[in-house]
């Protein structure tokens, strides 16, 4: 077991920082055992670089939901249309991907 600083944020994503102490068992310099401890926690105020692209997506999404809307009203914009639909589809896969892997690291906190 070696300890390591942590990085937390208000979101609950968290990230390993530096190595600062090696355990009894790791005799080699420099080297870890493999076993993470929290040595420290330096919480952060903001959110996550994670939480910051799906709000990013999220705005977009959003922007092109109301671009269809408008063009819709328009008439004549059924290329356009589908285009930003199919966009908005690969968009959604991305926000889920992100939400995902922000899921994931919250459950494996240690
Ligand atoms: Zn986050």
């Amino acid at each position: 077991m070696c300890y390591f600083e942590q990085t937390r944020w208000a979101c609950g994503y968290w990230k390993w920082g530096n190595f600062r102490q090696q355990c009894n068992k790791e005799y080699r310099t420099g080297e870890t055992c493999g076993l993470k401890l929290v040595y420290d926690t330096s919480y952060l105020d903001g959110v996550c670089k994670i939480c910051d692209q799906i709000t990013k997506k999220d705005r977009r999404y959003r922007k092109m939901e109301q671009d269809i809307q408008r063009w819709q009203h328009e008439g004549n914009r059924r290329a356009t249309i589908e285009k930003t639909t199919k966009d908005m589809a690969d968009l959604n896969i991305q926000i889920g991907a992100l939400y995902h892997s922000h899921q994931e690291k919250q459950r494996s906190i240690c």
